[in-house]
């Protein structure tokens, strides 16, 4: 089995779920008292989280940069950036360390590729849903068309995720809201919708709606235990 590496605490509520998921993954794989070789740094996400609402995209790298090295030193043969929008430094993190990284939009992607899907709906911060390293890179590495809300409803999807989800807070109209944006994404010819951000399902699930929903965290961490598990 390789050892994944878990760039984690972004927010800590969903690196709690890529923790409990992979090692499921791993126990229904090879059963017994199998569990998953993971090497974790979860960093503080205050100042993370300042530094992204300031712009200071380069000062975010190199927090991320200095956790990455520190997860390669101690055994991780790839890595997760367990969150999308962190994905926005991505390129600067490969550059730091010598291990590849599992990009969570490529795992999506493919997942969605696999299914048939050419039309999907896109939910995330304002950062993934609005920037080319998130949206531009599902349209243009891999051909799909991308539908996001509209500005209005941008800014409640964002300000949900910041203000509630990231404190493991899940409101009932917050549902209602994210269920109704679902089922306009559906109405502007979404075949299915990325939940692109890696608390979102936290607070929707498959069961809440017809509309076929993508959660990164749970297509990242099978995608990884795939890896952890390859020749
Ligand atoms: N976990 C979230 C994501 O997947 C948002 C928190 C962050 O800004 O990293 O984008």
């Amino acid at each position: 089995m390789k050892t994944v590496g878990l760039l984690g605490g972004m927010s800590w509520e969903s690196t709690v779920g890529y923790y409990r998921a992979i090692n499921e993954g791993i126990k229904h794989s090879l059963g017994g008292l199998h569990s998953a070789k993971i090497a974790m740094f979860s960093v503080d996400f205050s100042p993370i989280e300042t530094l992204q609402h300031q712009g200071d995209w380069e000062g975010t790298a190199q927090i991320l940069s200095n956790a990455a090295l520190k997860i390669e030193a101690a055994g991780a043969d790839f890595l997760l950036i367990c969150t999308n929008t962190m994905h926005k430094v991505a390129p600067q993190i490969e550059q730091s360390i010598s291990i590849p990284i599992l990009h969570i939009a490529d795992a999506t992607a493919q997942a969605l590729l696999d299914a048939g899907v050419e039309t999907v709906g896109l939910l995330g911060t304002a950062f993934t849903m609005e920037e080319d390293f998130y949206k531009g890179r599902l349209q243009d590495k891999h051909g799909l068309k991308v539908v996001v809300p509209n500005a209005s409803d941008r800014q409640i999807v964002h300000d949900v995720i910041y203000n509630e989800l990231c404190f493991g807070k899940t409101q009932s109209s917050s549902k209602l809201e994210y269920l109704r944006i679902i089922d306009e994404l559906a109405k502007s010819g979404a075949q299915a919708v990325i939940l692109g951000c890696t608390e979102i399902g936290m607070l929707v699930k498959q069961s809440d709606t017809s509309v076929a929903l993508y959660d990164t965290t749970k297509i990242h961490a099978a995608k990884a235990v795939e890896r952890m598990l390859s020749k």
